[in-house]
């Protein structure tokens, strides 16, 4: 299917991308000032894709949306491709008010549960060994940090029950199938869903036409490895056919799938080198940081940076180009071997 780019819709409006998949533009009050939801006609009902923050703004937003161009019909089914605030954030709310099913894969929403039920005195207490463990010294404090909103703040609790999506699931929506791709980097389980007959990818974080993903280590998992998992899921993406339409999360559709994953490998790799460089003397991950990203950041910039840092550090470990030691006040250093 031949499919023309549309315009971007304002805020809290929609387009049309195609029939029967409608393009929602709903704002959050970050940096990145918006989300992408798709809405699909399905059958009686409606299935929709991701939701925005929880806040009384997008609640308005998707209550007039599902007055005006809903045509009476339910939201019946809700798919939250994964854990970050932007995107599933209404999902509890929505869930309960309209009755929808909450479909996400599992190590996504088990991951919300316990983002969700953390405490903030235990929340404190992990940021305060995170701060330590990563070498951050000027300052960096949780409510800093957190200044944007905690997870509590942004999202709603999400339902107790879910309908499990994984990797290879097909989709029947409003007659067309979706297939469900699943892969990791941005987060563990991150759902990406294609549908072959209109050539169309909805994408959400995984490939973004103007920004990379963030790529970052969570100090849950301090010796994973999220790039080597992006590059993998890049390498899955990237096998799809060359005129497929992207769907992106953030920014407008686009075309040129193969070229943009070929630009962000690209930058990744780049960006190793500089890391395996910057380690020619022992490094801490908030020194290598600072030298990654010079520009004088603030709060949860900050963090980011860092967890994109440790996440280069940790695949030059990997396959062995960089050592690993934990030093005696429990801070990680990192050298060229
Ligand atoms: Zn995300």
């Amino acid at each position: 299917m031949n499919i023309a780019i549309p315009t971007r819709p304002a805020d809290g409006d929609v387009v049309s991308v195609m029939p029967g998949l409608w393009w929602l533009r709903v704002p959050i009050p970050f940096k990145l000032d918006h989300v992408n939801v798709w809405l699909l006609e399905d059958g009686d009902g409606w299935t929709a894709i991701d939701t925005g923050i929880s806040s009384p703004r997008s609640k308005a937003i998707w209550r007039d949306v599902m007055s005006r161009h809903f045509g009476g019909k339910p939201l019946k089914r809700l798919l939250v491709t994964h854990c970050h605030p932007d995107h599933v954030g209404l999902a509890g709310s929505l869930c309960t008010d309209t009755g929808a099913e909450l479909l996400m894969s599992r190590t996504e929403w088990l991951w919300t549960c316990w983002e969700q039920q953390i405490s903030e005195a235990e929340s404190r207490r992990l940021f305060a060994d995170y701060i330590a463990r990563v070498g951050l010294d000027e300052g960096v404090t949780w409510d800093e940090v957190y200044k944007g909103g905690t997870m509590a703040e942004l999202t709603d609790v999400v339902p107790r029950r879910y309908h499990r999506v994984q990797n290879g699931d097909r989709l029947d929506i409003g007659g067309r199938t979706w297939q469900v791709m699943t892969g990791g980097g941005h987060s563990l389980e991150h759902v990406c869903l294609y549908c072959a007959d209109a050539s169309v990818l909805i994408s959400a974080d995984h490939v973004l036409p103007r920004i990379s993903p963030n790529i970052g280590v969570s100090q849950v998992e301090p010796e994973s490895n999220p790039l080597g998992d992006f590059f993998d899921t890049l390498g899955t993406l990237a096998a799809l056919p060359a005129d497929t339409l992207v769907l992106p999360s953030h920014n407008e559709p686009f075309e040129g799938l193969r070229q943009r994953i070929a630009e962000m490998v690209d930058h990744h790799t780049q960006r190793l080198a500089l890391v395996k460089d910057i380690c020619h003397a022992p490094k801490t991950i908030a020194e290598a940081s600072r030298e990654l990203f010079p520009r004088q950041m603030f709060g949860y910039d900050i963090r980011l940076a860092a967890n994109e840092t440790w996440a280069h550090l940790n695949y030059l470990v990997g396959d062995g180009q960089i050592l690993r030691w934990t030093d005696d006040a429990g801070t990680y250093r990192f050298q060229r071997a």
